[in-house]
């Protein structure tokens, strides 16, 4: 906002054309400075998060390891952040009347590209993977699969204890490199039991595709964005003449404004959805393990180990929370295992 407003983005976008007339590389160098403008600016914050968690005792990353992080945060969002952009300028110039229906589609094919390549590129990059070894664990995923009449490909131990003391799963990856991640500070300090009541959860998501099904979201909300934005860009030219035309990359923080807006109205929503996908996965979990219990443990763990918010406020959830709160989670897995007694001394009365 302050780019636009102030007429500095104008002012960048001649020195991007200083350094270059060959246009592509001259949106290259305008990205360039944005990146390290918002990078120099977001850099305290970040550092605060850094010295926060070790305040609470949540991360042991050394500062040397966590710069390189961050030099690595930048390098990948610049190459990925260029290649986005170059490619929507390359559309509005070639194709100004539908170059935001054409930029969408080749986003939706990035998209699909980056979620398939997240585990065994980017990933990599910041942590150590290796194949699970535990061959108790491996059986029993083996075991909880072929009961869900599906196959996960692989499942990764994730060497998350060389820079956090968190404990966290997750399932990643499209097709050949669908996979289960499992930290290595929660196979650690974990009963099997409980392992295997997070693998059933992630095996949940599996189960109900829910990789997909949240592309095929963010394939919607795009599409709006992209036609949003082809809106207030003609209004902006047309009507403010706040610039001369379409392929004045002086234009792309306007572009970045109206992507921000819309995600920042959009996150309750698309929070509220992912919760939905959480219990639902939560909900796969009770009925692929013999026992609830270790569900119930596994989460009062997680809670303690991650120091997650057990209960926060219904707001605070409503708009941040991914997840149901675990205090939730745990209710809501007890009043399950309450029915399905019910339904079992009904079933055979003695
Ligand atoms: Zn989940």
């Amino acid at each position: 906002m302050v780019l636009l407003v102030s007429g500095w983005t104008a002012r960048l976008r001649d020195l991007a054309l200083d350094g270059s007339e060959i246009y592509a590389l001259a949106v290259f160098f305008y990205v360039g400075m944005l990146m390290v403008l918002n990078k120099l600016l977001g850099l305290p914050l970040d550092y605060y998060g850094f010295r926060l968690e070790h305040r609470f005792q949540l991360s042991n990353q050394k500062r040397r390891s966590w710069a390189r992080d961050q030099v690595k945060g930048w390098l990948v969002g610049l190459v990925i952040g260029s290649i986005l952009i170059e490619l929507v300028y390359w559309t509005i110039r070639g194709a100004p009347r539908f170059w935001w229906l054409i930029a969408w589609a080749i986003f939706i094919v990035l998209f699909v590209l980056f979620a398939q390549l997240a585990p065994v590129v980017l990933f990599p990059l910041f942590y150590k993977f290796k194949p699970l070894e535990n061959e108790g664990l491996k059986e029993r995923l083996t075991r909880l699969s072929e009961r869900a009449g599906t196959r996960v490909k692989g499942v990764y131990e994730w060497k998350l204890s060389e820079k956090s003391h968190k404990a966290n799963a997750a399932l990643a990856g499209l097709g050949v490199t669908r996979r289960i991640i499992l930290a290595d500070t929660l196979l650690e300090k974990y009963t099997d039991d409980e392992i295997e009541a997070i693998l059933a959860h992630e095996l949940g998501h599996h189960v109900h595709r829910h990789i997909p099904k949240s592309i095929l979201v963010e394939a919607g909300i795009t599409f709006f964005g992209f036609w949003a934005a082809n809106q207030i860009l003609h209004y902006a030219i047309e009507r403010l003449h706040l610039f001369e035309q379409l392929s004045d990359f002086a234009n792309l923080p306007l572009l970045m404004l109206v992507s921000a807006v819309l995600s920042l109205l959009l996150m309750p929503v698309l929070n509220a959805y992912s919760r939905f996908n959480e219990r639902q996965a939560d909900r796969y979990s009770y009925t692929a393990i013999p026992s609830i219990a270790p569900f119930i443990s596994g989460m009062n763990k997680l809670a303690d180990q991650n120091l997650a918010e057990r209960q926060p406020s219904r707001l605070v959830e409503l708009i941040f929370h991914s997840h149901p709160p675990i205090a939730k989670r745990i209710q809501a897995a007890e009043a399950w295992a309450r029915g399905q007694s019910l339904l079992a001394s009904r079933q055979s009365p003695a």
